[in-house]
């Protein structure tokens, strides 16, 4: 693709970015003048300052959500297709700036950021399109009195929550449709990577979208200030990407006011390998649905089941591959690991290891933390591990792939129940947003892709995420959909008129 960004660029970028919030179309301070440092995670340098803002600041924003609402669900959808199809282009055309700030914030590789980068970007050409195809409906009363007519209306002013391992693209897969739709909104990026935010802010109102339309609001305290728009009454929806805790507390909110909710939570995703899979592609699927983003996604293979019988020749091919991926500054294009987000990160990934190395597990690479600047932690592949391990019932999110035997030591031919056996292992977490399974049997594949409690199945494959996909779980991995046909309705209301035929 193009040339590797250095990390000069990367803050000449940021330092012509603005900071402060964005409100009514206008960048302005927080009114108590509060700012924080946004920090490189591989190097735990400061890139920038941000406004850090209060209630107060939080309630400015969705009064002029709220003022806006009226006039921008008057405009037409071709309006408002052409101003996300222009932002679909400026994006891919500043591609490279914005996988720079990206992997600056973040730490994800360069040539991840550029990835998400696409992907994000694609939601916008997704919602481009969607925006003049919303439906309704027409039907006559079964006594021929009188005429259905079913019609879609936007929700109204909408809060935009998004957390930090996708900056990007979870900011567009919630602002694509919410424009598309006719919907203001305020919007929460993560504290922790706020400036890909911002550009993206840039982009939106270079592309011509209304003032007034999208609020960005900035800040330490996501308590307070979303606390404020949830409790106001002026909002009519939450659509929310992040921790199931959060996702719990917002929707106890969101019952005050029976305020409509989206909720992408977490996620423990089994990845099932049958007898009979092609144990080198499933190796390639694992190395994507494991390491992408460092392990850091909800759609990560947090337990990985391996059939005995194959068991030794994918450990040793996995193993093989994780040991020789380059650690490093994502900000190097020969970076394929970057840091972990933040210091925690890496506590939580290093005590998750160390239990299931006390349970009896063994790791047949990486599984000590390193010393040294930045959030590292090197590609681990743990094999034997507990079924009661801490792992087994947390996100790891991070690089540690954990193996866990099912079935015998035969071939699998036979119907040996190892398929009941993976489904029962696989079901047993309140978890259900993202299952995969390798095999080569076209029933195998059937079965796993109906008993699986999850809302996506990646069948001998390792990534399902695709804007024109309906993306989401079950359980308690969230409510709703985003993105495919279904993205642009989480932002309708359904209106019936009734009239009598004359
Ligand atoms: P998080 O829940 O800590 O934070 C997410 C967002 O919520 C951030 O913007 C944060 O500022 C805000 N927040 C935190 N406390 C809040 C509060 N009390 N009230 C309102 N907002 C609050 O999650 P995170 O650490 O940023 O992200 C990682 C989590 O996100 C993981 O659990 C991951 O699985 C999940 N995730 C889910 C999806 C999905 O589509 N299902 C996608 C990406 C990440």
């Amino acid at each position: 693709m193009t040339a590797t960004i250095s990390p000069t660029s990367a803050n000449q970028a940021i330092s012509r970015l603005h900071t402060d919030l964005f409100i009514g179309g206008r960048w302005t301070p927080a009114a108590s003048g509060a700012r924080f440092t946004v920090e490189n995670p591989a190097t735990g340098a400061p890139l920038a300052e941000v406004a850090d803002a209060d209630a107060d600041d939080a309630r400015r924003a969705l009064q002029t959500a709220a003022d806006h609402q009226t006039d921008w669900a008057a405009t037409s959808p071709r309006f408002r297709s052409e101003i996300l199809y222009r932002a679909y282009q400026l994006i891919m055309d500043r591609a490279d700036e914005i996988a720079a700030v990206m992997t600056a914030e973040m730490g994800k590789p360069l040539a991840d950021a550029r990835g998400e980068v696409a992907y994000g970007a694609e939601f916008f050409r997704w919602f481009a399109e969607e925006a003049v195809r919303i439906g309704g409906d027409h039907t006559v009363t079964g006594d021929g009195n009188n005429r259905i007519v079913v019609s879609k209306q936007p929700v109204g002013p909408c809060i935009l929550i998004t957390p930090w391992n996708f900056p990007l693209a979870m900011g567009t897969r919630k602002i694509g449709p919410a424009i598309a739709a006719g919907c203001t909104m305020v919007f929460k990026p993560a504290e922790l990577t706020p400036l890909t935010a911002l550009l993206l802010t840039e982009i939106l109102t270079e592309a011509g979208l209304p003032d007034g339309v999208l609020n960005v609001v900035t800040t330490t305290d996501p308590a307070a200030v979303v606390g404020e728009w949830m409790g106001s009454g002026q909002a009519r929806k939450v659509s929310f990407t992040g921790s199931t805790e959060v996702g719990k507390i917002l929707l106890g909110q969101a019952a005050e006011t029976v305020m409509r909710t989206s909720m992408e939570l977490g996620g423990n995703a089994p990845f099932i390998v049958c007898a009979d899979a092609d144990v080198d592609r499933a190796v390639d699927g694992v190395m994507v649905a494991k390491m992408r983003n460092m392990g850091q996604a909800c759609t990560a293979a947090n337990r990985i089941f391996v059939h005995r019988a194959v068991i030794d020749e994918f450990t040793e091919k996995l193993t093989g591959r994780m040991r020789a991926l380059v650690v490093g500054d994502g900000a190097d294009d020969a970076t394929q690991v970057g840091p972990l987000v933040e210091a925690k990160a890496v506590d939580k990934v290093a005590t998750l290891v160390v239990d299931a190395l006390d349970r009896g597990a063994g790791a047949t690479c990486g599984g000590t933390r390193p010393d040294g600047p930045g959030h590292f932690y090197p590609p681990t592949v743990l094999t034997d591990v507990d079924p009661d391990a801490d792992l087994m019932h947390t996100e790891i999110f991070g690089p540690v792939a954990a193996i866990i035997p099912f079935g015998s030591t035969d071939d699998g031919s036979e119907d040996d129940g190892s398929i009941d056996e993976v489904i029962a292992l696989a079901n047993n977490t309140p978890w259900g947003l993202v299952g995969y399974a390798y095999t080569r049997d076209i029933d195998t594949a059937d079965l796993l892709s109906t008993r699986l409690e999850v809302g996506m199945v990646g069948i001998n494959t390792g990534l399902v995420s695709n804007p024109a996909a309906p993306f989401g779980g079950v359980k308690q991995s969230g409510l709703g959909r985003e993105g495919g046909r279904l993205g642009i309705e989480e932002f309708l209301d359904v209106k019936y008129v009734s009239r009598p035929i004359p």
